[in-house]
């Protein structure tokens, strides 16, 4: 049994026992939580998802989202009747699925058309300061950084632009940053058909900077070499293109 806080005698009180979603006890899962406390951890590679995750459409989750939304609001005690917030739940709810947490859905995995390596070009290739925006899924606060990615081709190249888009497709979810470093380097090892992938995140986090030990200055560095990036000398090669300016 865990240390029961004021706060999970107030989950338990408000649940009832009574809620359950898809077979899951609410209750359970909230008790879970309590066992994790406030420390971030990394459950598996793969963003833990339902197998129904995507029996609801588009249009339908954001209705649903609106509502909970606009309860939540509500228990706060804003008056949802004020012009200003009317709009806010139905706002936060499209923006969710759409934008923010779009990349939960597998159809919207940017297209990774490689071409031909005709000019035969095998070095490393590297597309540093990719900005992201990405959320912390232990308190749903945003995480934000620069991504650092490098990859050596051999049979296949991509389009520049889609390594960005790779970046911000997996930062669209609730993440961790080392799932999220994790997620990058699969999948451009998958779409280029190479072992010889490097991901480096660098990122605040504002659930950091913002509540708990409040640390406005601290960021959090992680990183990912596969293949010839195991190797000291090429490693060192994509590092001083990163950081020696
Ligand atoms: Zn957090």
């Amino acid at each position: 049994m865990v240390e029961n806080n004021g706060q999970s005698q107030n989950n338990n009180t408000y649940h009832n026992g009574c809620c359950t979603h898809n077979g899951e006890n609410i209750d359970k899962v909230l008790q879970t939580y309590e066992d994790f406390g406030d420390n971030h951890f990394l459950s598996s590679v793969n963003t833990p998802l339902r197998p129904d995750a995507f029996d609801l459409s588009d249009e339908e989750k954001i209705a649903k989202i609106s509502e909970h939304f606009y309860e939540i609001m509500h228990i706060m005690g804003l008056d949802m009747t004020d012009d200003s917030l009317r709009g806010t739940p139905h706002r936060v709810a499209k923006m969710y699925i759409k934008e923010i947490y779009s990349g939960l859905n597998p159809d919207n995995k940017p297209q990774m058309r490689t071409f031909e390596n005709k000019y035969q070009y095998n070095e490393m290739l590297i597309e540093k300061d990719i900005t992201f925006y990405s959320t912390c899924e232990h308190h749903f606060v945003p995480i934000y950084g620069k991504a650092h990615v490098a990859y050596i081709p051999n049979e296949n190249v991509v389009g520049l632009s889609k390594l960005n888009r790779m970046v911000q497709y997996c930062a669209r979810r609730p993440q961790v940053q080392e799932r999220l470093t994790v997620q990058i380097a699969e999948e451009l090892k998958k779409a280029l058909q190479t072992k010889d992938v490097a991901v480096i995140i660098e990122a605040d986090h504002m659930c950091v900077a913002s509540r708990g030990v409040q640390d406005v200055n601290s960021n959090t560095i992680t990183t990912q070499y596969h293949g010839k990036f195991k190797n000291e000398k090429t490693r060192e090669e994509f590092l001083k293109h990163i950081y020696n300016k």
